[in-house]
């Protein structure tokens, strides 16, 4: 039989989400049949590691799993605890990276300070054990990217939603941007960095559930549409499907060493 030729990895998707529960098979062919050959699943908080776990056991020729602690989920109650079970499974795990960590001062600032000492520390167990992570940052960019100065990580800028300055300063420190459906969409200004700083320093990402590229916008988001966003850009840069496809798999397998 002949060897299916997969182009993407979806490097940023929470499939384990209850909203799969009905259909996940479905979801994962569509996704295969699409040409993802890979998902990579983030872990968020103690609440849902069993289920990723569960859902990256069942099928493990899809799926890489990460662990780390989403800063949304940090408070100065459980910060502790929390890290406490990232620490352990890192112990005993086979992890592709570590996320998605970082901060969002978007929703909450109440405890910014347990979100900054929580990605500093969870830095850290990067550097010490080698291993690229999945960033999440939201209104918080200029000190997500000072307290990155640092430390020597590989990883992605998840969802990056960022000045153009900002990209550059992401680019320089050896880091990939995480391009997910938000670039389809009418005002956003991604597109227009992707432009200038070049297509070849992104990968991409559905961040599925949410954010789904147009025409899904609303709907579910799942990673069969990652070569929506790839037709789209690859139609607005004016650069071939084939040509972007390649250049973000160079990225994956730098980072995260997954060849398809
Ligand atoms: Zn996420």
């Amino acid at each position: 039989m002949e060897k299916k030729g997969f182009l993407y990895v979806d490097t940023h998707s929470h499939l384990y989400d209850e909203v799969f529960d009905n259909d996940i098979l479905d979801v994962i062919n569509r996704a295969v049949d699409s040409g993802v050959g890979k998902i990579i699943l983030p872990a968020v908080d103690s609440s849902t590691i069993d289920r990723m776990l569960a859902l990256g056991e069942q099928y493990p020729h899809v799926f890489e799993m990460m662990i780390g602690l989403h800063p949304t989920s940090i408070t100065s109650e459980n910060v502790e605890r929390e890290l406490e079970v990232v620490r352990e499974h890192l112990d005993r795990g086979a992890w592709i990276g570590i996320g998605e960590i970082g901060l969002d001062f978007y929703w909450d600032t109440t405890y910014k300070k347990e979100q900054e000492e929580a990605f500093e520390r969870q830095l850290s167990w990067a550097v010490e054990r080698e291993m690229p992570v999945s960033i999440h940052s939201r209104e918080a960019m200029d000190r997500t990217l000072e307290i990155l100065s640092s430390y020597k990580v590989k990883g992605v800028m998840h969802c990056f939603s960022g000045t153009f300055s900002q990209a550059c300063k992401v680019i320089d420190m050896g880091l990939k941007i995480g391009v997910g459906g938000t670039v389809t969409y009418k005002t956003n200004l991604m597109r227009e960095i992707i432009r200038t700083v070049g297509y070849e320093h992104i990968v991409y990402e559905t961040d599925a559930p949410y954010l789904p590229p147009v025409p899904y916008r609303g709907k579910r988001n799942e990673s069969s549409y990652i070569p929506h966003i790839v037709a789209y850009l690859s139609e607005y840069l004016g650069v071939s499907i084939a040509e972007l496809a390649s250049a973000a798999q160079k990225n994956v397998e730098s980072v995260f060493g997954i060849v398809l």
